[in-house]
């Protein structure tokens, strides 16, 4: 699997919404049957089945008829960006602009200058909902020229979210309606009426395509590599995983809201996931007993990028934990559970790295620096298993741009691949 797939796929997910639809069209393109968590029972027997909520997705293959516990990949579909108030359309100075949240820890001067499409849903009044995709340059967050801020060098580039960061998207002439214009090109998308449209939830995106880069192709340059790379990667592991061990069932959750702290119906600080298991032991008449006791039993790799050293700013990681990019997945610690690794899980992770031949780098952060955190410490305690954070080594980590490496994919394919198989 070489890195133009996850150039593909990325490129098909603008959106969270969009990056659960690329996913279940590859799940069941391989064969994954759509569940519904409004259907009162599942009746289950070996086979891949999936769920999805809002964009999150829980897909898993049951390989057996009496499994004894879960191999899980956790993941999520968000990524930091510019997203749409309600009433986002307003005019201002001539121009007609989107007022825009900033969803998540985005980098705000990636923005700057880029040529953005808009994607995501539209809701109608009877309930019914569309995914739409502007694909052109539609908008543009405009930097200010520097003859107008002249310190911007010396002093640093501050930008205010709430006035500085809406982009432009048409010019506004005597009599021009801006809500009226946007609803138009809203309804042109969706196939909704203007006047049926009741909602919208949409992002904006950046359209340069994600491309292959380096002297030698080493590199990805890609929006939203954190973390619909380990989307994909889970994804192909998952399908790959059908002749695994029959005593596990092979998990893979991909939420939403990770970006902003996870809690919602669809994060993984909610309950999608834990449901989404006991309805799996539900279904294959497994008693609640037999179910704790197979969560008891289970590992979680929690899968999210890492970062790599910068080559500009090494002191910025601790001198003898610092992920190279093209050198392997890395396993990450932190013994106050800003990860969830632990000796036990690390152990694991080291021993299914040795039997997939895949190299394992370690990221600590400096006890100086705060440290991130990601998925893994939310689901070992929602679900009281043990849980291993792992992911890629990456540069620009919430950029609108971002970048990693050709040759760790593969491997962190391999690595989800053979914990899958149970
Ligand atoms: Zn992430």
């Amino acid at each position: 699997m070489d890195a133009t797939a996850l150039c593909r796929f990325i490129d098909a997910s603008p959106s969270p919404a969009h990056a659960a639809a690329t996913l279940v069209g590859q799940l069941v393109a391989a064969g994954f049957s759509e569940l519904s968590l409004t259907q009162p029972e599942w009746r289950l027997a070996p086979g891949r089945f999936l769920v999805r909520r809002g964009a999150s997705v829980v897909a898993f293959v049951v390989r057996g008829a009496k499994p004894t516990r879960f191999a899980l990949v956790g993941a999520h579909t968000d990524s930091p960006h510019l997203r749409l108030k309600p009433r986002a359309a307003f005019q201002s100075e001539g121009c007609c602009q989107l007022g825009v949240e900033v969803y998540g820890g985005a980098l705000l001067n990636s923005w700057l200058d880029r040529d953005l499409g808009l994607a995501g849903t539209v809701h109608a009044s009877d309930g019914s909902e569309r995914l739409i995709r502007i694909d052109r340059p539609l908008a543009r967050v405009p930097q200010l020229a520097i003859h107008l801020d002249r310190k911007v060098t010396e002093d640093g580039l501050k930008l205010n979210a709430q006035t500085q960061l809406a982009p432009i998207w048409a010019l506004a002439t005597e009599g021009t309606d801006a809500a009226a214009a946007f609803a138009d090109l809203l309804a042109a998308a969706s196939g909704i009426a203007a006047t049926d449209i009741a909602a919208h939830d949409l992002s904006l995106y950046d359209l340069t395509p994600s491309a292959i880069g380096g002297a030698g192709g080493e590199f990805v340059f890609a929006p939203r590599l954190d973390n619909l790379a380990s989307c994909h990667a889970g994804a192909m592991a998952l399908i790959a995983a059908t002749d695994g061990e029959p005593s596990s069932v092979a998990v893979l959750a991909c939420h939403d809201h990770e970006e902003v702290g996870s809690t919602s119906a669809s994060g993984a600080d909610g309950s999608l996931l834990g449901t989404a298991l006991e309805r799996i032991a539900l279904g294959l008449g497994q008693s609640r007993a037999e179910h704790l006791a197979a969560l008891a039993s289970s590992l979680m790799i929690s899968a999210d990028m890492a970062h790599a050293v910068h080559p500009n700013y090494a002191d910025r990681h601790e001198p003898r934990h610092k992920p190279q990019l093209g050198k392997g997945p890395v396993l990450k610690n932190n013994h106050n559970q800003r990860y969830a690794t632990s000796a036990a899980s690390a152990a694991a992770v080291r021993a299914l790295a040795a039997r997939a031949r895949v190299p394992l780098q370690d990221f600590v952060t400096r006890t100086d620096l705060g440290c991130g955190t990601t998925i893994g410490p939310i689901s070992a305690a929602r679900l009281g298993i043990c849980v291993a954070d792992v992911g890629n080594p990456m540069l620009s980590m919430h950029s609108a741009r971002e970048c990693a490496a050709t040759a760790d994919h593969p491997p962190y394919i391999a690595l989800l691949r053979e914990h899958l198989k149970g």
